[in-house]
């Protein structure tokens, strides 16, 4: 089966650790066929771990990167750090950004950096702002895919999980403005043991008419790139899926889960 890796930081993310040179080896080494590098558009000078990313030079970046390793296929994407409250200047990004592929991403819960002190202190908040900053998010229809869909789990004890129902509002969002859902791989590197959104989620965004699934490790080291995606397209597979989604230009490209 033809693979790929389709969330991917390099050293243009102020927390990725590794260059795209070091992505691309590792990438080659590891059989994918193809990669889409997604370092961070931050919106929120506030934030301490805010980075302006220079976006002429990372795409030329990667472009430069094709020549050197022509057996890869090598696609520029990026990871949109959603906020409603910055909604309009997100979108003008996006409108005027070239890239191949756009994930949109919720990182921010009440105006701050999800982060597992504020998750523990006020876990029920957590998930019901969360789930409305991801409903603005799916029904915005500005991104090819969401990324990591049950993110606030990665910071909690499971104990402190919603039901799979409380995400129907977003899932109905996602089906209606055609927006897909990425299977994010860090979950199985963290300890989780199954991928962001659960398997339960992927399921019911199937069987409410959800057709575009993407696969992503969100490594920030190169050593991870690749890892666990034959897994996530399992879980994609038992899910309902006969196709994952790549991406040229904004426009998808089917590859047959076999
Ligand atoms: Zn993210
Ligand atoms: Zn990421």
């Amino acid at each position: 089966m033809s693979l790929s890796d389709y969330h991917i930081h390099s050293t243009f993310s102020a927390d990725g650790c590794d260059s795209i040179d070091q992505i691309c080896e590792q990438a080659i080494n590891t059989g994918l066929e193809e990669i889409c590098i997604t370092d961070h558009f931050d919106f929120e000078p506030e934030d301490l771990v805010y980075h302006q990313l220079d976006v002429k030079q990372y795409i030329a970046a990667i472009q430069s990167a094709r020549s050197r390793y022509p057996s890869l296929s090598i696609r520029v994407g990026g990871e949109f750090c959603y906020q409603s409250s910055r909604r309009h200047e997100i979108a003008e990004k996006v409108r005027t950004t070239p890239l191949d592929f756009v994930l949109g991403s919720v990182h921010y819960v009440d105006g701050r950096l999800l982060l597992p002190s504020q998750c523990a202190a006020s876990p029920v908040r957590v998930w019901a702002r969360y789930i409305e900053e991801a409903t603005s998010l799916a029904g915005a229809g500005l991104f090819d895919v969401m990324a990591h869909l049950d993110l606030p789990k990665r910071y909690m004890p499971a104990s402190c999980r919603v039901e799979p129902e409380a995400f129907v509002p977003v899932l109905q969002n996602l089906v209606e403005t055609g927006t897909g859902i990425e299977i994010n791989a860090s979950g199985f590197r963290s300890g989780l043991g199954e991928p962001l959104p659960s398997l339960a989620l992927l399921k019911m965004y199937r069987s409410m008419g959800g057709e575009v699934v993407t696969v992503g490790s969100d490594a920030h080291r190169a050593i991870h790139v690749g890892s666990h995606i034959k897994d996530c397209l399992e879980l994609a597979k038992a899910a309902g899926f006969t196709h994952y989604a790549r991406f040229v230009e904004r426009r998808i490209q089917w590859v047959k889960i076999d």
